[in-house]
Parts: structure tokens; C-alpha cells; sequence
């Protein structure tokens, strides 16, 4: 059986590195499935969805590395709804209500004074049809509600009804329906909330495992009933643990400092912003994978932990920072050329470079102070003057090369007396006009004698 997974995000805002974390659960194990990876728009709220958003998300995953083997929109699809819904009603699973949200409110209120659980007493069940058709009359619109099978013969009663599923990450799960409200599948203005669309999307594309948060799991037991009344296979479910803020918090579409867009417009790589997604709160050291494929092998359900994980930023930091340091030119290449490194030089400029970059872009400063126009700070004192004449003067004759450096300190020292920090910091400054920094001796072939000359003139 050829594993097929879906991600379903609805279109309302940005990708956070909550929502990367279950597009990477079920494309990973796609992957390693040799599965295929459906990408599902939930955009049936018509109010909320936006084409644009789809389009961000979708530009979001590609970032990371994810591309779908196919992409679906449930709005192009309200066909296959409709005629799920209709089977569902001529089987009598499907009932109008016309309470309004007011009255329902009313209803929780009085079953909570009484110290009841605010479960829907189905009472628009009881409606005949005239009464129906009285309601109708008034300009009352139903919504639907889907008949959990929670009762012997008499719907009034429900009775304790046990629905139990073998979670791929919980394990064993249980959910009693009888303590659920008769859940809304269709709203009055006839839209479909995404419960109905979701199973009937999951049958009809042979979805074989859904892994999703872990505030879906009671949806799992009312999605599991809806299948069984459509006939269909219930996939196998997983539930994966939610990401909080560091202060708690859960993420939100709306929360922006964790937005993959922000992330990336922030420098960071995805494979850092990946393998956190999914090493965070999974037993096993959270440590930079080279790629999906390295990621997809550290992936392990019985790991994940059952509360809630803490997204730390400062975790984020320390995974880029060791891509970075490791990073091939290669990888960073276009970067570099986008910054105006030529290739001739971009390779021995980003070798020397990258173990002071936390972050890709930080290279462009490096690449001002090697190949650009600096102020170099005047000398402090009498003697960092008298130093750098002749750090000028002993200059090694011709374009500096990988033994300049050595040459040259080498002579320094032996004619000024100046050895350790005492030789290396007016260097620095005089040469780079800063205090920290690469390793020098790299440095000079890159910066070349002309600029070196001017540099130590300056000031
Ligand atoms: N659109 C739903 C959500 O974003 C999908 C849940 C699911 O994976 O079934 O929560």
C-alpha cells in the first residue's frame, strides 16, 4: 500500500514553524514512505480564505524544500461535499438545526448552572415538519449537525460509546462520544466548516495517515464516526505535540515573529528552521540535519513528546550558526555573487569568513571591509602611528599571498619589539578598522597591496 499524506492548512495567513512542524511529519514520512505528499487548501471559509495566502504557503514550503506531488483547493471540490452531505441526510445522519448562536449560549448556560457538560440535547431533532417549515417561514436558514452514533435506539439518550483508535504517536486513544455535541458540518449560509470536506477529501484521495496537532485529536473520534457513515476507510492517525512561545504561548497565523516569511527575511536557513520544526521536543540531541532526507531518518513518533514543546529562538540561533560554520561555497554562492563577490574570489573570501558569520547575510559586511571602501580609525597614540609606518614600510613587495601574513608579522615584530595583542589588534584596526574579526593572514591576498597600502596610510 503506497502511503499517502496530505498537509491541509487553511489559507487565513502565513506558515508558522507550528504548521512547518506538521507539513514536515507527514512529508517526511511520505518521503521515507516513498509516499506521495498531498498539499490540501481548507479554504471553505469563504471570509477568511485568500488566494494569496495559498500562494504564500506554497512558496513558504518550497523554501524549505517541500513540493507537492499535488495540490488541491476544497472550494473547487464543494461537488464531492455536496453529495457527501446528501447521503449523509437521506441516511438521517444529517439534521437541520436553527438555533441561533444566542440561543445556544443560552442552552450551555443552563446545562452548566445544572452542573451538566454543555453537550447539545439534539433537541432540534425533535422538530416536525411543519415546525420546520414555520422556522423557514421566519427567514430562519439551518446548519447542519452530523448524528454522532453514540446511542442504542433513541438519539435523547446517548449512552457512554467508547471510540478508540491506535494514535501513531499517542498510542492507544479514547474518546467517549456520548461526551460530544453533535458537531455543525454545515453553517447557515451553507458553507462547509471543515470537518465533512476533510473526510471526504482524505476517502476520495486514499489518504493512508493523517499527522496533525494534537487539538485535533476529539476531531479524530467525530471524523472516524464520519467515515464509518460514508463507507469509507478511516485512515491511521497521529497526533503530534503543539508548539508554545518561550513565555508559553500557543503560535498563531497571526503571531509574526515566527512566521517562516520572517525567519527567512531574517537569514535564517531553512534546514535550521527545519530541523528545529521537528527535533524540538523529540527525545534525541536537536543538532543541524544536512538535508531533508538526513531529517526524514531522525524521525521517530514513539519520540515525540505528549505536552506541549517551547520554541526557543535562541536554539534557532545556535543551528544556523553551526550550518554556517560547516556551509561549502557552493551553497552560498549566488548569495555571495547578489552581494557583489565575484566567483573568482568568492570561495577563499567565504572560507575565510564564515566562522564570523551567524548568519548568511552577515557576509556582506566582511565583504565591505575586504573588498570595499573603509574609515580606518586614526591612531590612538604617538606609538600605534609610529607602528603602522612601519607595518607599511615592511610590506612585503608585490600582491600579497597565503604567506604574506606570516612574513610580514614576522618582521614587524622583529623591528618594533611588538609581538601577541600588541602586534594583531593595530593590525586589525589599521587593516579592517575593527577590533574582532577573521583571521587576518587570509585576509590580505583578498583585500590586495592597494588597499592594504591606503589602509595603513589612512589616519
Ligand atoms: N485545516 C485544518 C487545520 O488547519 C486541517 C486539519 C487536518 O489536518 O485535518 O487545522
Amino acid at each position: 500500500m503506497t502511503a499517502i499524506l496530505r498537509f491541509a492548512p487553511s489559507p487565513t495567513g502565513r506558515l508558522h514553524i507550528g504548521n512547518l512542524r506538521t507539513a514536515l511529519f507527514n512529508w517526511l514520512f511520505a518521503a521515507r514512505e516513498n509516499g506521495t505528499f498531498v498539499l490540501r487548501f481548507d479554504d471553505t471559509d469563504r471570509e477568511r480564505s485568500r488566494r494569496e495566502y495559498a500562494d504564500l504557503i506554497e512558496r513558504d514550503l518550497a523554501w524549505i524544500g517541500i513540493r507537492p506531488h499535488r495540490t488541491a483547493r476544497q472550494s473547487e471540490r464543494i461537488a464531492l461535499y455536496d453529495a457527501a452531505a446528501e447521503k449523509l441526510k437521506s441516511a438521517g445522519l444529517l439534521y437541520p438545526c436553527y438555533e441561533t448562536p444566542d440561543e445556544l449560549d443560552r442552552k450551555r448556560k443552563r446545562l452548566a448552572a445544572r452542573g451538566l457538560p454543555p453537550v447539545y440535547g439534539r433537541e432540534a431533532l425533535k422538530l416536525s415538519k411543519g415546525e420546520r417549515a414555520e422556522l423557514e417561514a421566519e427567514g430562519r436558514r439551518p446548519h447542519w449537525r452530523f448524528l454522532l452514533p453514540n446511542f442504542r435506539t433513541e438519539p435523547f439518550s446517548p449512552q457512554r460509546t467508547d471510540l478508540a483508535f491506535d494514535d501513531l504517536i499517542r498510542g492507544e486513544t479514547v474518546i467517549d462520544l456520548a461526551s460530544l455535541s453533535d458537531p455543525v458540518l454545515i453553517r447557515a449560509d451553507g458553507s462547509y466548516l471543515y470537518t465533512l470536506p476533510s473526510v471526504v477529501d482524505d476517502a476520495e484521495m486514499g489518504v493512508t495517515h493523517v499527522i496533525r496537532g494534537d487539538d485535533h485529536v476529539t476531531n479524530t473520534a467525530v471524523q472516524a464516526a464520519i467515515f464509518e457513515a460514508l463507507g469509507a476507510r478511516v485512515p491511521r492517525f497521529g497526533h503530534h505535540n503543539l508548539l508554545t512561545t518561550v513565555g508559553g504561548e500557543g503560535l498563531s497565523k497571526r503571531s509574526g515573529a515566527l512566521a517562516l516569511e520572517t525567519l527567512r527575511g531574517d537569514g535564517y536557513e531553512p534546514m535550521a528552521v527545519a530541523s528545529l520544526a521537528v527535533l524540538v521536543g523529540m527525545s534525541g540531541a536537536i543538532e543541524p540535519m544536512a538535508d531533508l532526507e538526513a531529517l526524514a531518518a531522525r524521525l521517530d513518533f514513539s519520540a515525540i513528546s505528549h505536552s506541549a514543546s517551547k520554541f526557543d529562538p535562541a536554539e534557532l540561533d545556535r543551528l544556523n550558526r553551526e550550518i554556517v560554520h560547516q556551509m561549502p561555497y557552493e551553497a552560498v554562492r549566488d548569495r555571495l555573487a547578489a552581494m557583489g563577490v565575484s566567483e573568482r574570489e568568492g570561495d577563499a573570501f567565504w572560507q575565510a569568513v564564515r566562522a564570523n558569520c551567524d548568519k548568511v547575510p552577515e557576509a556582506k559586511a566582511w565583504a565591505k571591509i575586504v573588498f570595499g571602501e573603509i574609515r580606518v580609525p586614526a591612531p590612538e597614540d604617538e606609538a600605534e602611528r609610529e607602528f603602522r609606518a612601519a607595518a607599511l614600510r615592511l610590506l612585503p613587495e608585490g600582491e600579497p599571498g597565503p604567506e604574506t601574513f606570516k612574513a610580514w608579522t614576522g618582521a614587524i615584530k622583529a623591528e618594533t619589539g611588538a609581538k601577541g595583542k600588541a602586534l594583531f589588534l593595530p593590525l586589525r584596526r589599521a587593516i579592517t578598522g575593527l577590533e574582532h574579526g577573521p583571521e587576518l593572514g587570509p585576509l590580505l591576498p583578498l583585500i590586495g597591496r592597494e588597499r592594504l597600502v591606503e589602509r595603513l596610510k589612512a589616519g
